[in-house]
């Protein structure tokens, strides 16, 4: 029998560089990234169903009626949410699926599939997060704000999660989420059935109890 894939979820704040970590980690390994549903307009540069799939918020408000998404939230005055049927079809098949959404969706996950593993970005520093979001050039002053001051907020939530990263540099964040996965990989409780379908026959069921 096939062991099922990990659930991966990273979150944290604006800025931490979770999309540039999930860039680096996707080119070293393979995992399967959920693309999100969002209301909001797409940036510059972006790709439709590729970086997200936009959808007006009566689309929106249709798919949670539907029981369409794992988790959904507001952030920053849009809605934001993550197709379930691919996400489940892909963990069910073996893939290690990752998730890249904000702490209000990561916690819902964690209620609802809390063998997921939780991973929260932090920036060295509140100095340099804000450097970050302004060196991105991807907000008006206005939105900069925002996303400053519920980074503020945000960064309370890291002990909700199994695992923080600091984002120093990003071959050192990816490293470490290299081997957080790789631990997690190993968890004896995820080896279950690679273990009992083993042709040597290493253990019986009920050295599993
Ligand atoms: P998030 O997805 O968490 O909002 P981004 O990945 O967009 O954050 O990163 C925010 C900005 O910080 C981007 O301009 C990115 O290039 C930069 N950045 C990310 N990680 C680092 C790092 N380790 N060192 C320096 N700059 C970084
Ligand atoms: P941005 O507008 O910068 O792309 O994303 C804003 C925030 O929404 C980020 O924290 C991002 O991780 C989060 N986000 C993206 N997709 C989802 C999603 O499907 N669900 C939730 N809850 N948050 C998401």
């Amino acid at each position: 029998m096939k062991n099922k894939g990990l659930l991966i979820v990273l979150s944290g704040p604006s800025g931490a560089g979770k999309g540039t970590i999930c860039k680096a980690l996707l080119n070293r390994q393979k995992f399967w990234l959920s693309v999100s549903a969002t209301t909001r307009q797409p940036r510059a540069g972006e790709i439709s169903g590729k970086s997200y799939h936009y959808i007006t918020r009566e689309q929106f408000k249709n798919k949670i009626k539907n029981d369409d998404f794992l988790e959904y939230a507001e952030v920053y005055g849009n809605f934001y949410g993550t197709p379930k049927s691919a996400a489940i079809e892909k963990i069910e098949n073996g893939e290690d699926v990752i998730l890249e959404i904000d702490i209000q969706g990561a916690l819902k996950v964690k209620e609802n599939y809390p063998e997921g593993v939780f991973i929260f970005i932090l920036p060295p520093s509140m100095e340099e997060l804000r450097n970050r979001i302004i060196g991105r050039g991807s907000e008006t002053a206005e939105s900069l704000v925002t996303r400053f001051k519920s980074a503020y907020q945000e960064v309370n939530y890291v002990s909700k999660y199994n695992y923080a990263v600091i984002n120093d540099t990003v071959e050192e964040a990816v490293s470490k989420i290299e081997s957080i996965i790789s631990a997690e990989r190993c968890r004896v409780d995820r080896m279950k059935d690679k273990i009992l379908d083993s042709k040597e026959g290493l253990l019986h069921e009920q050295f599993y109890d």
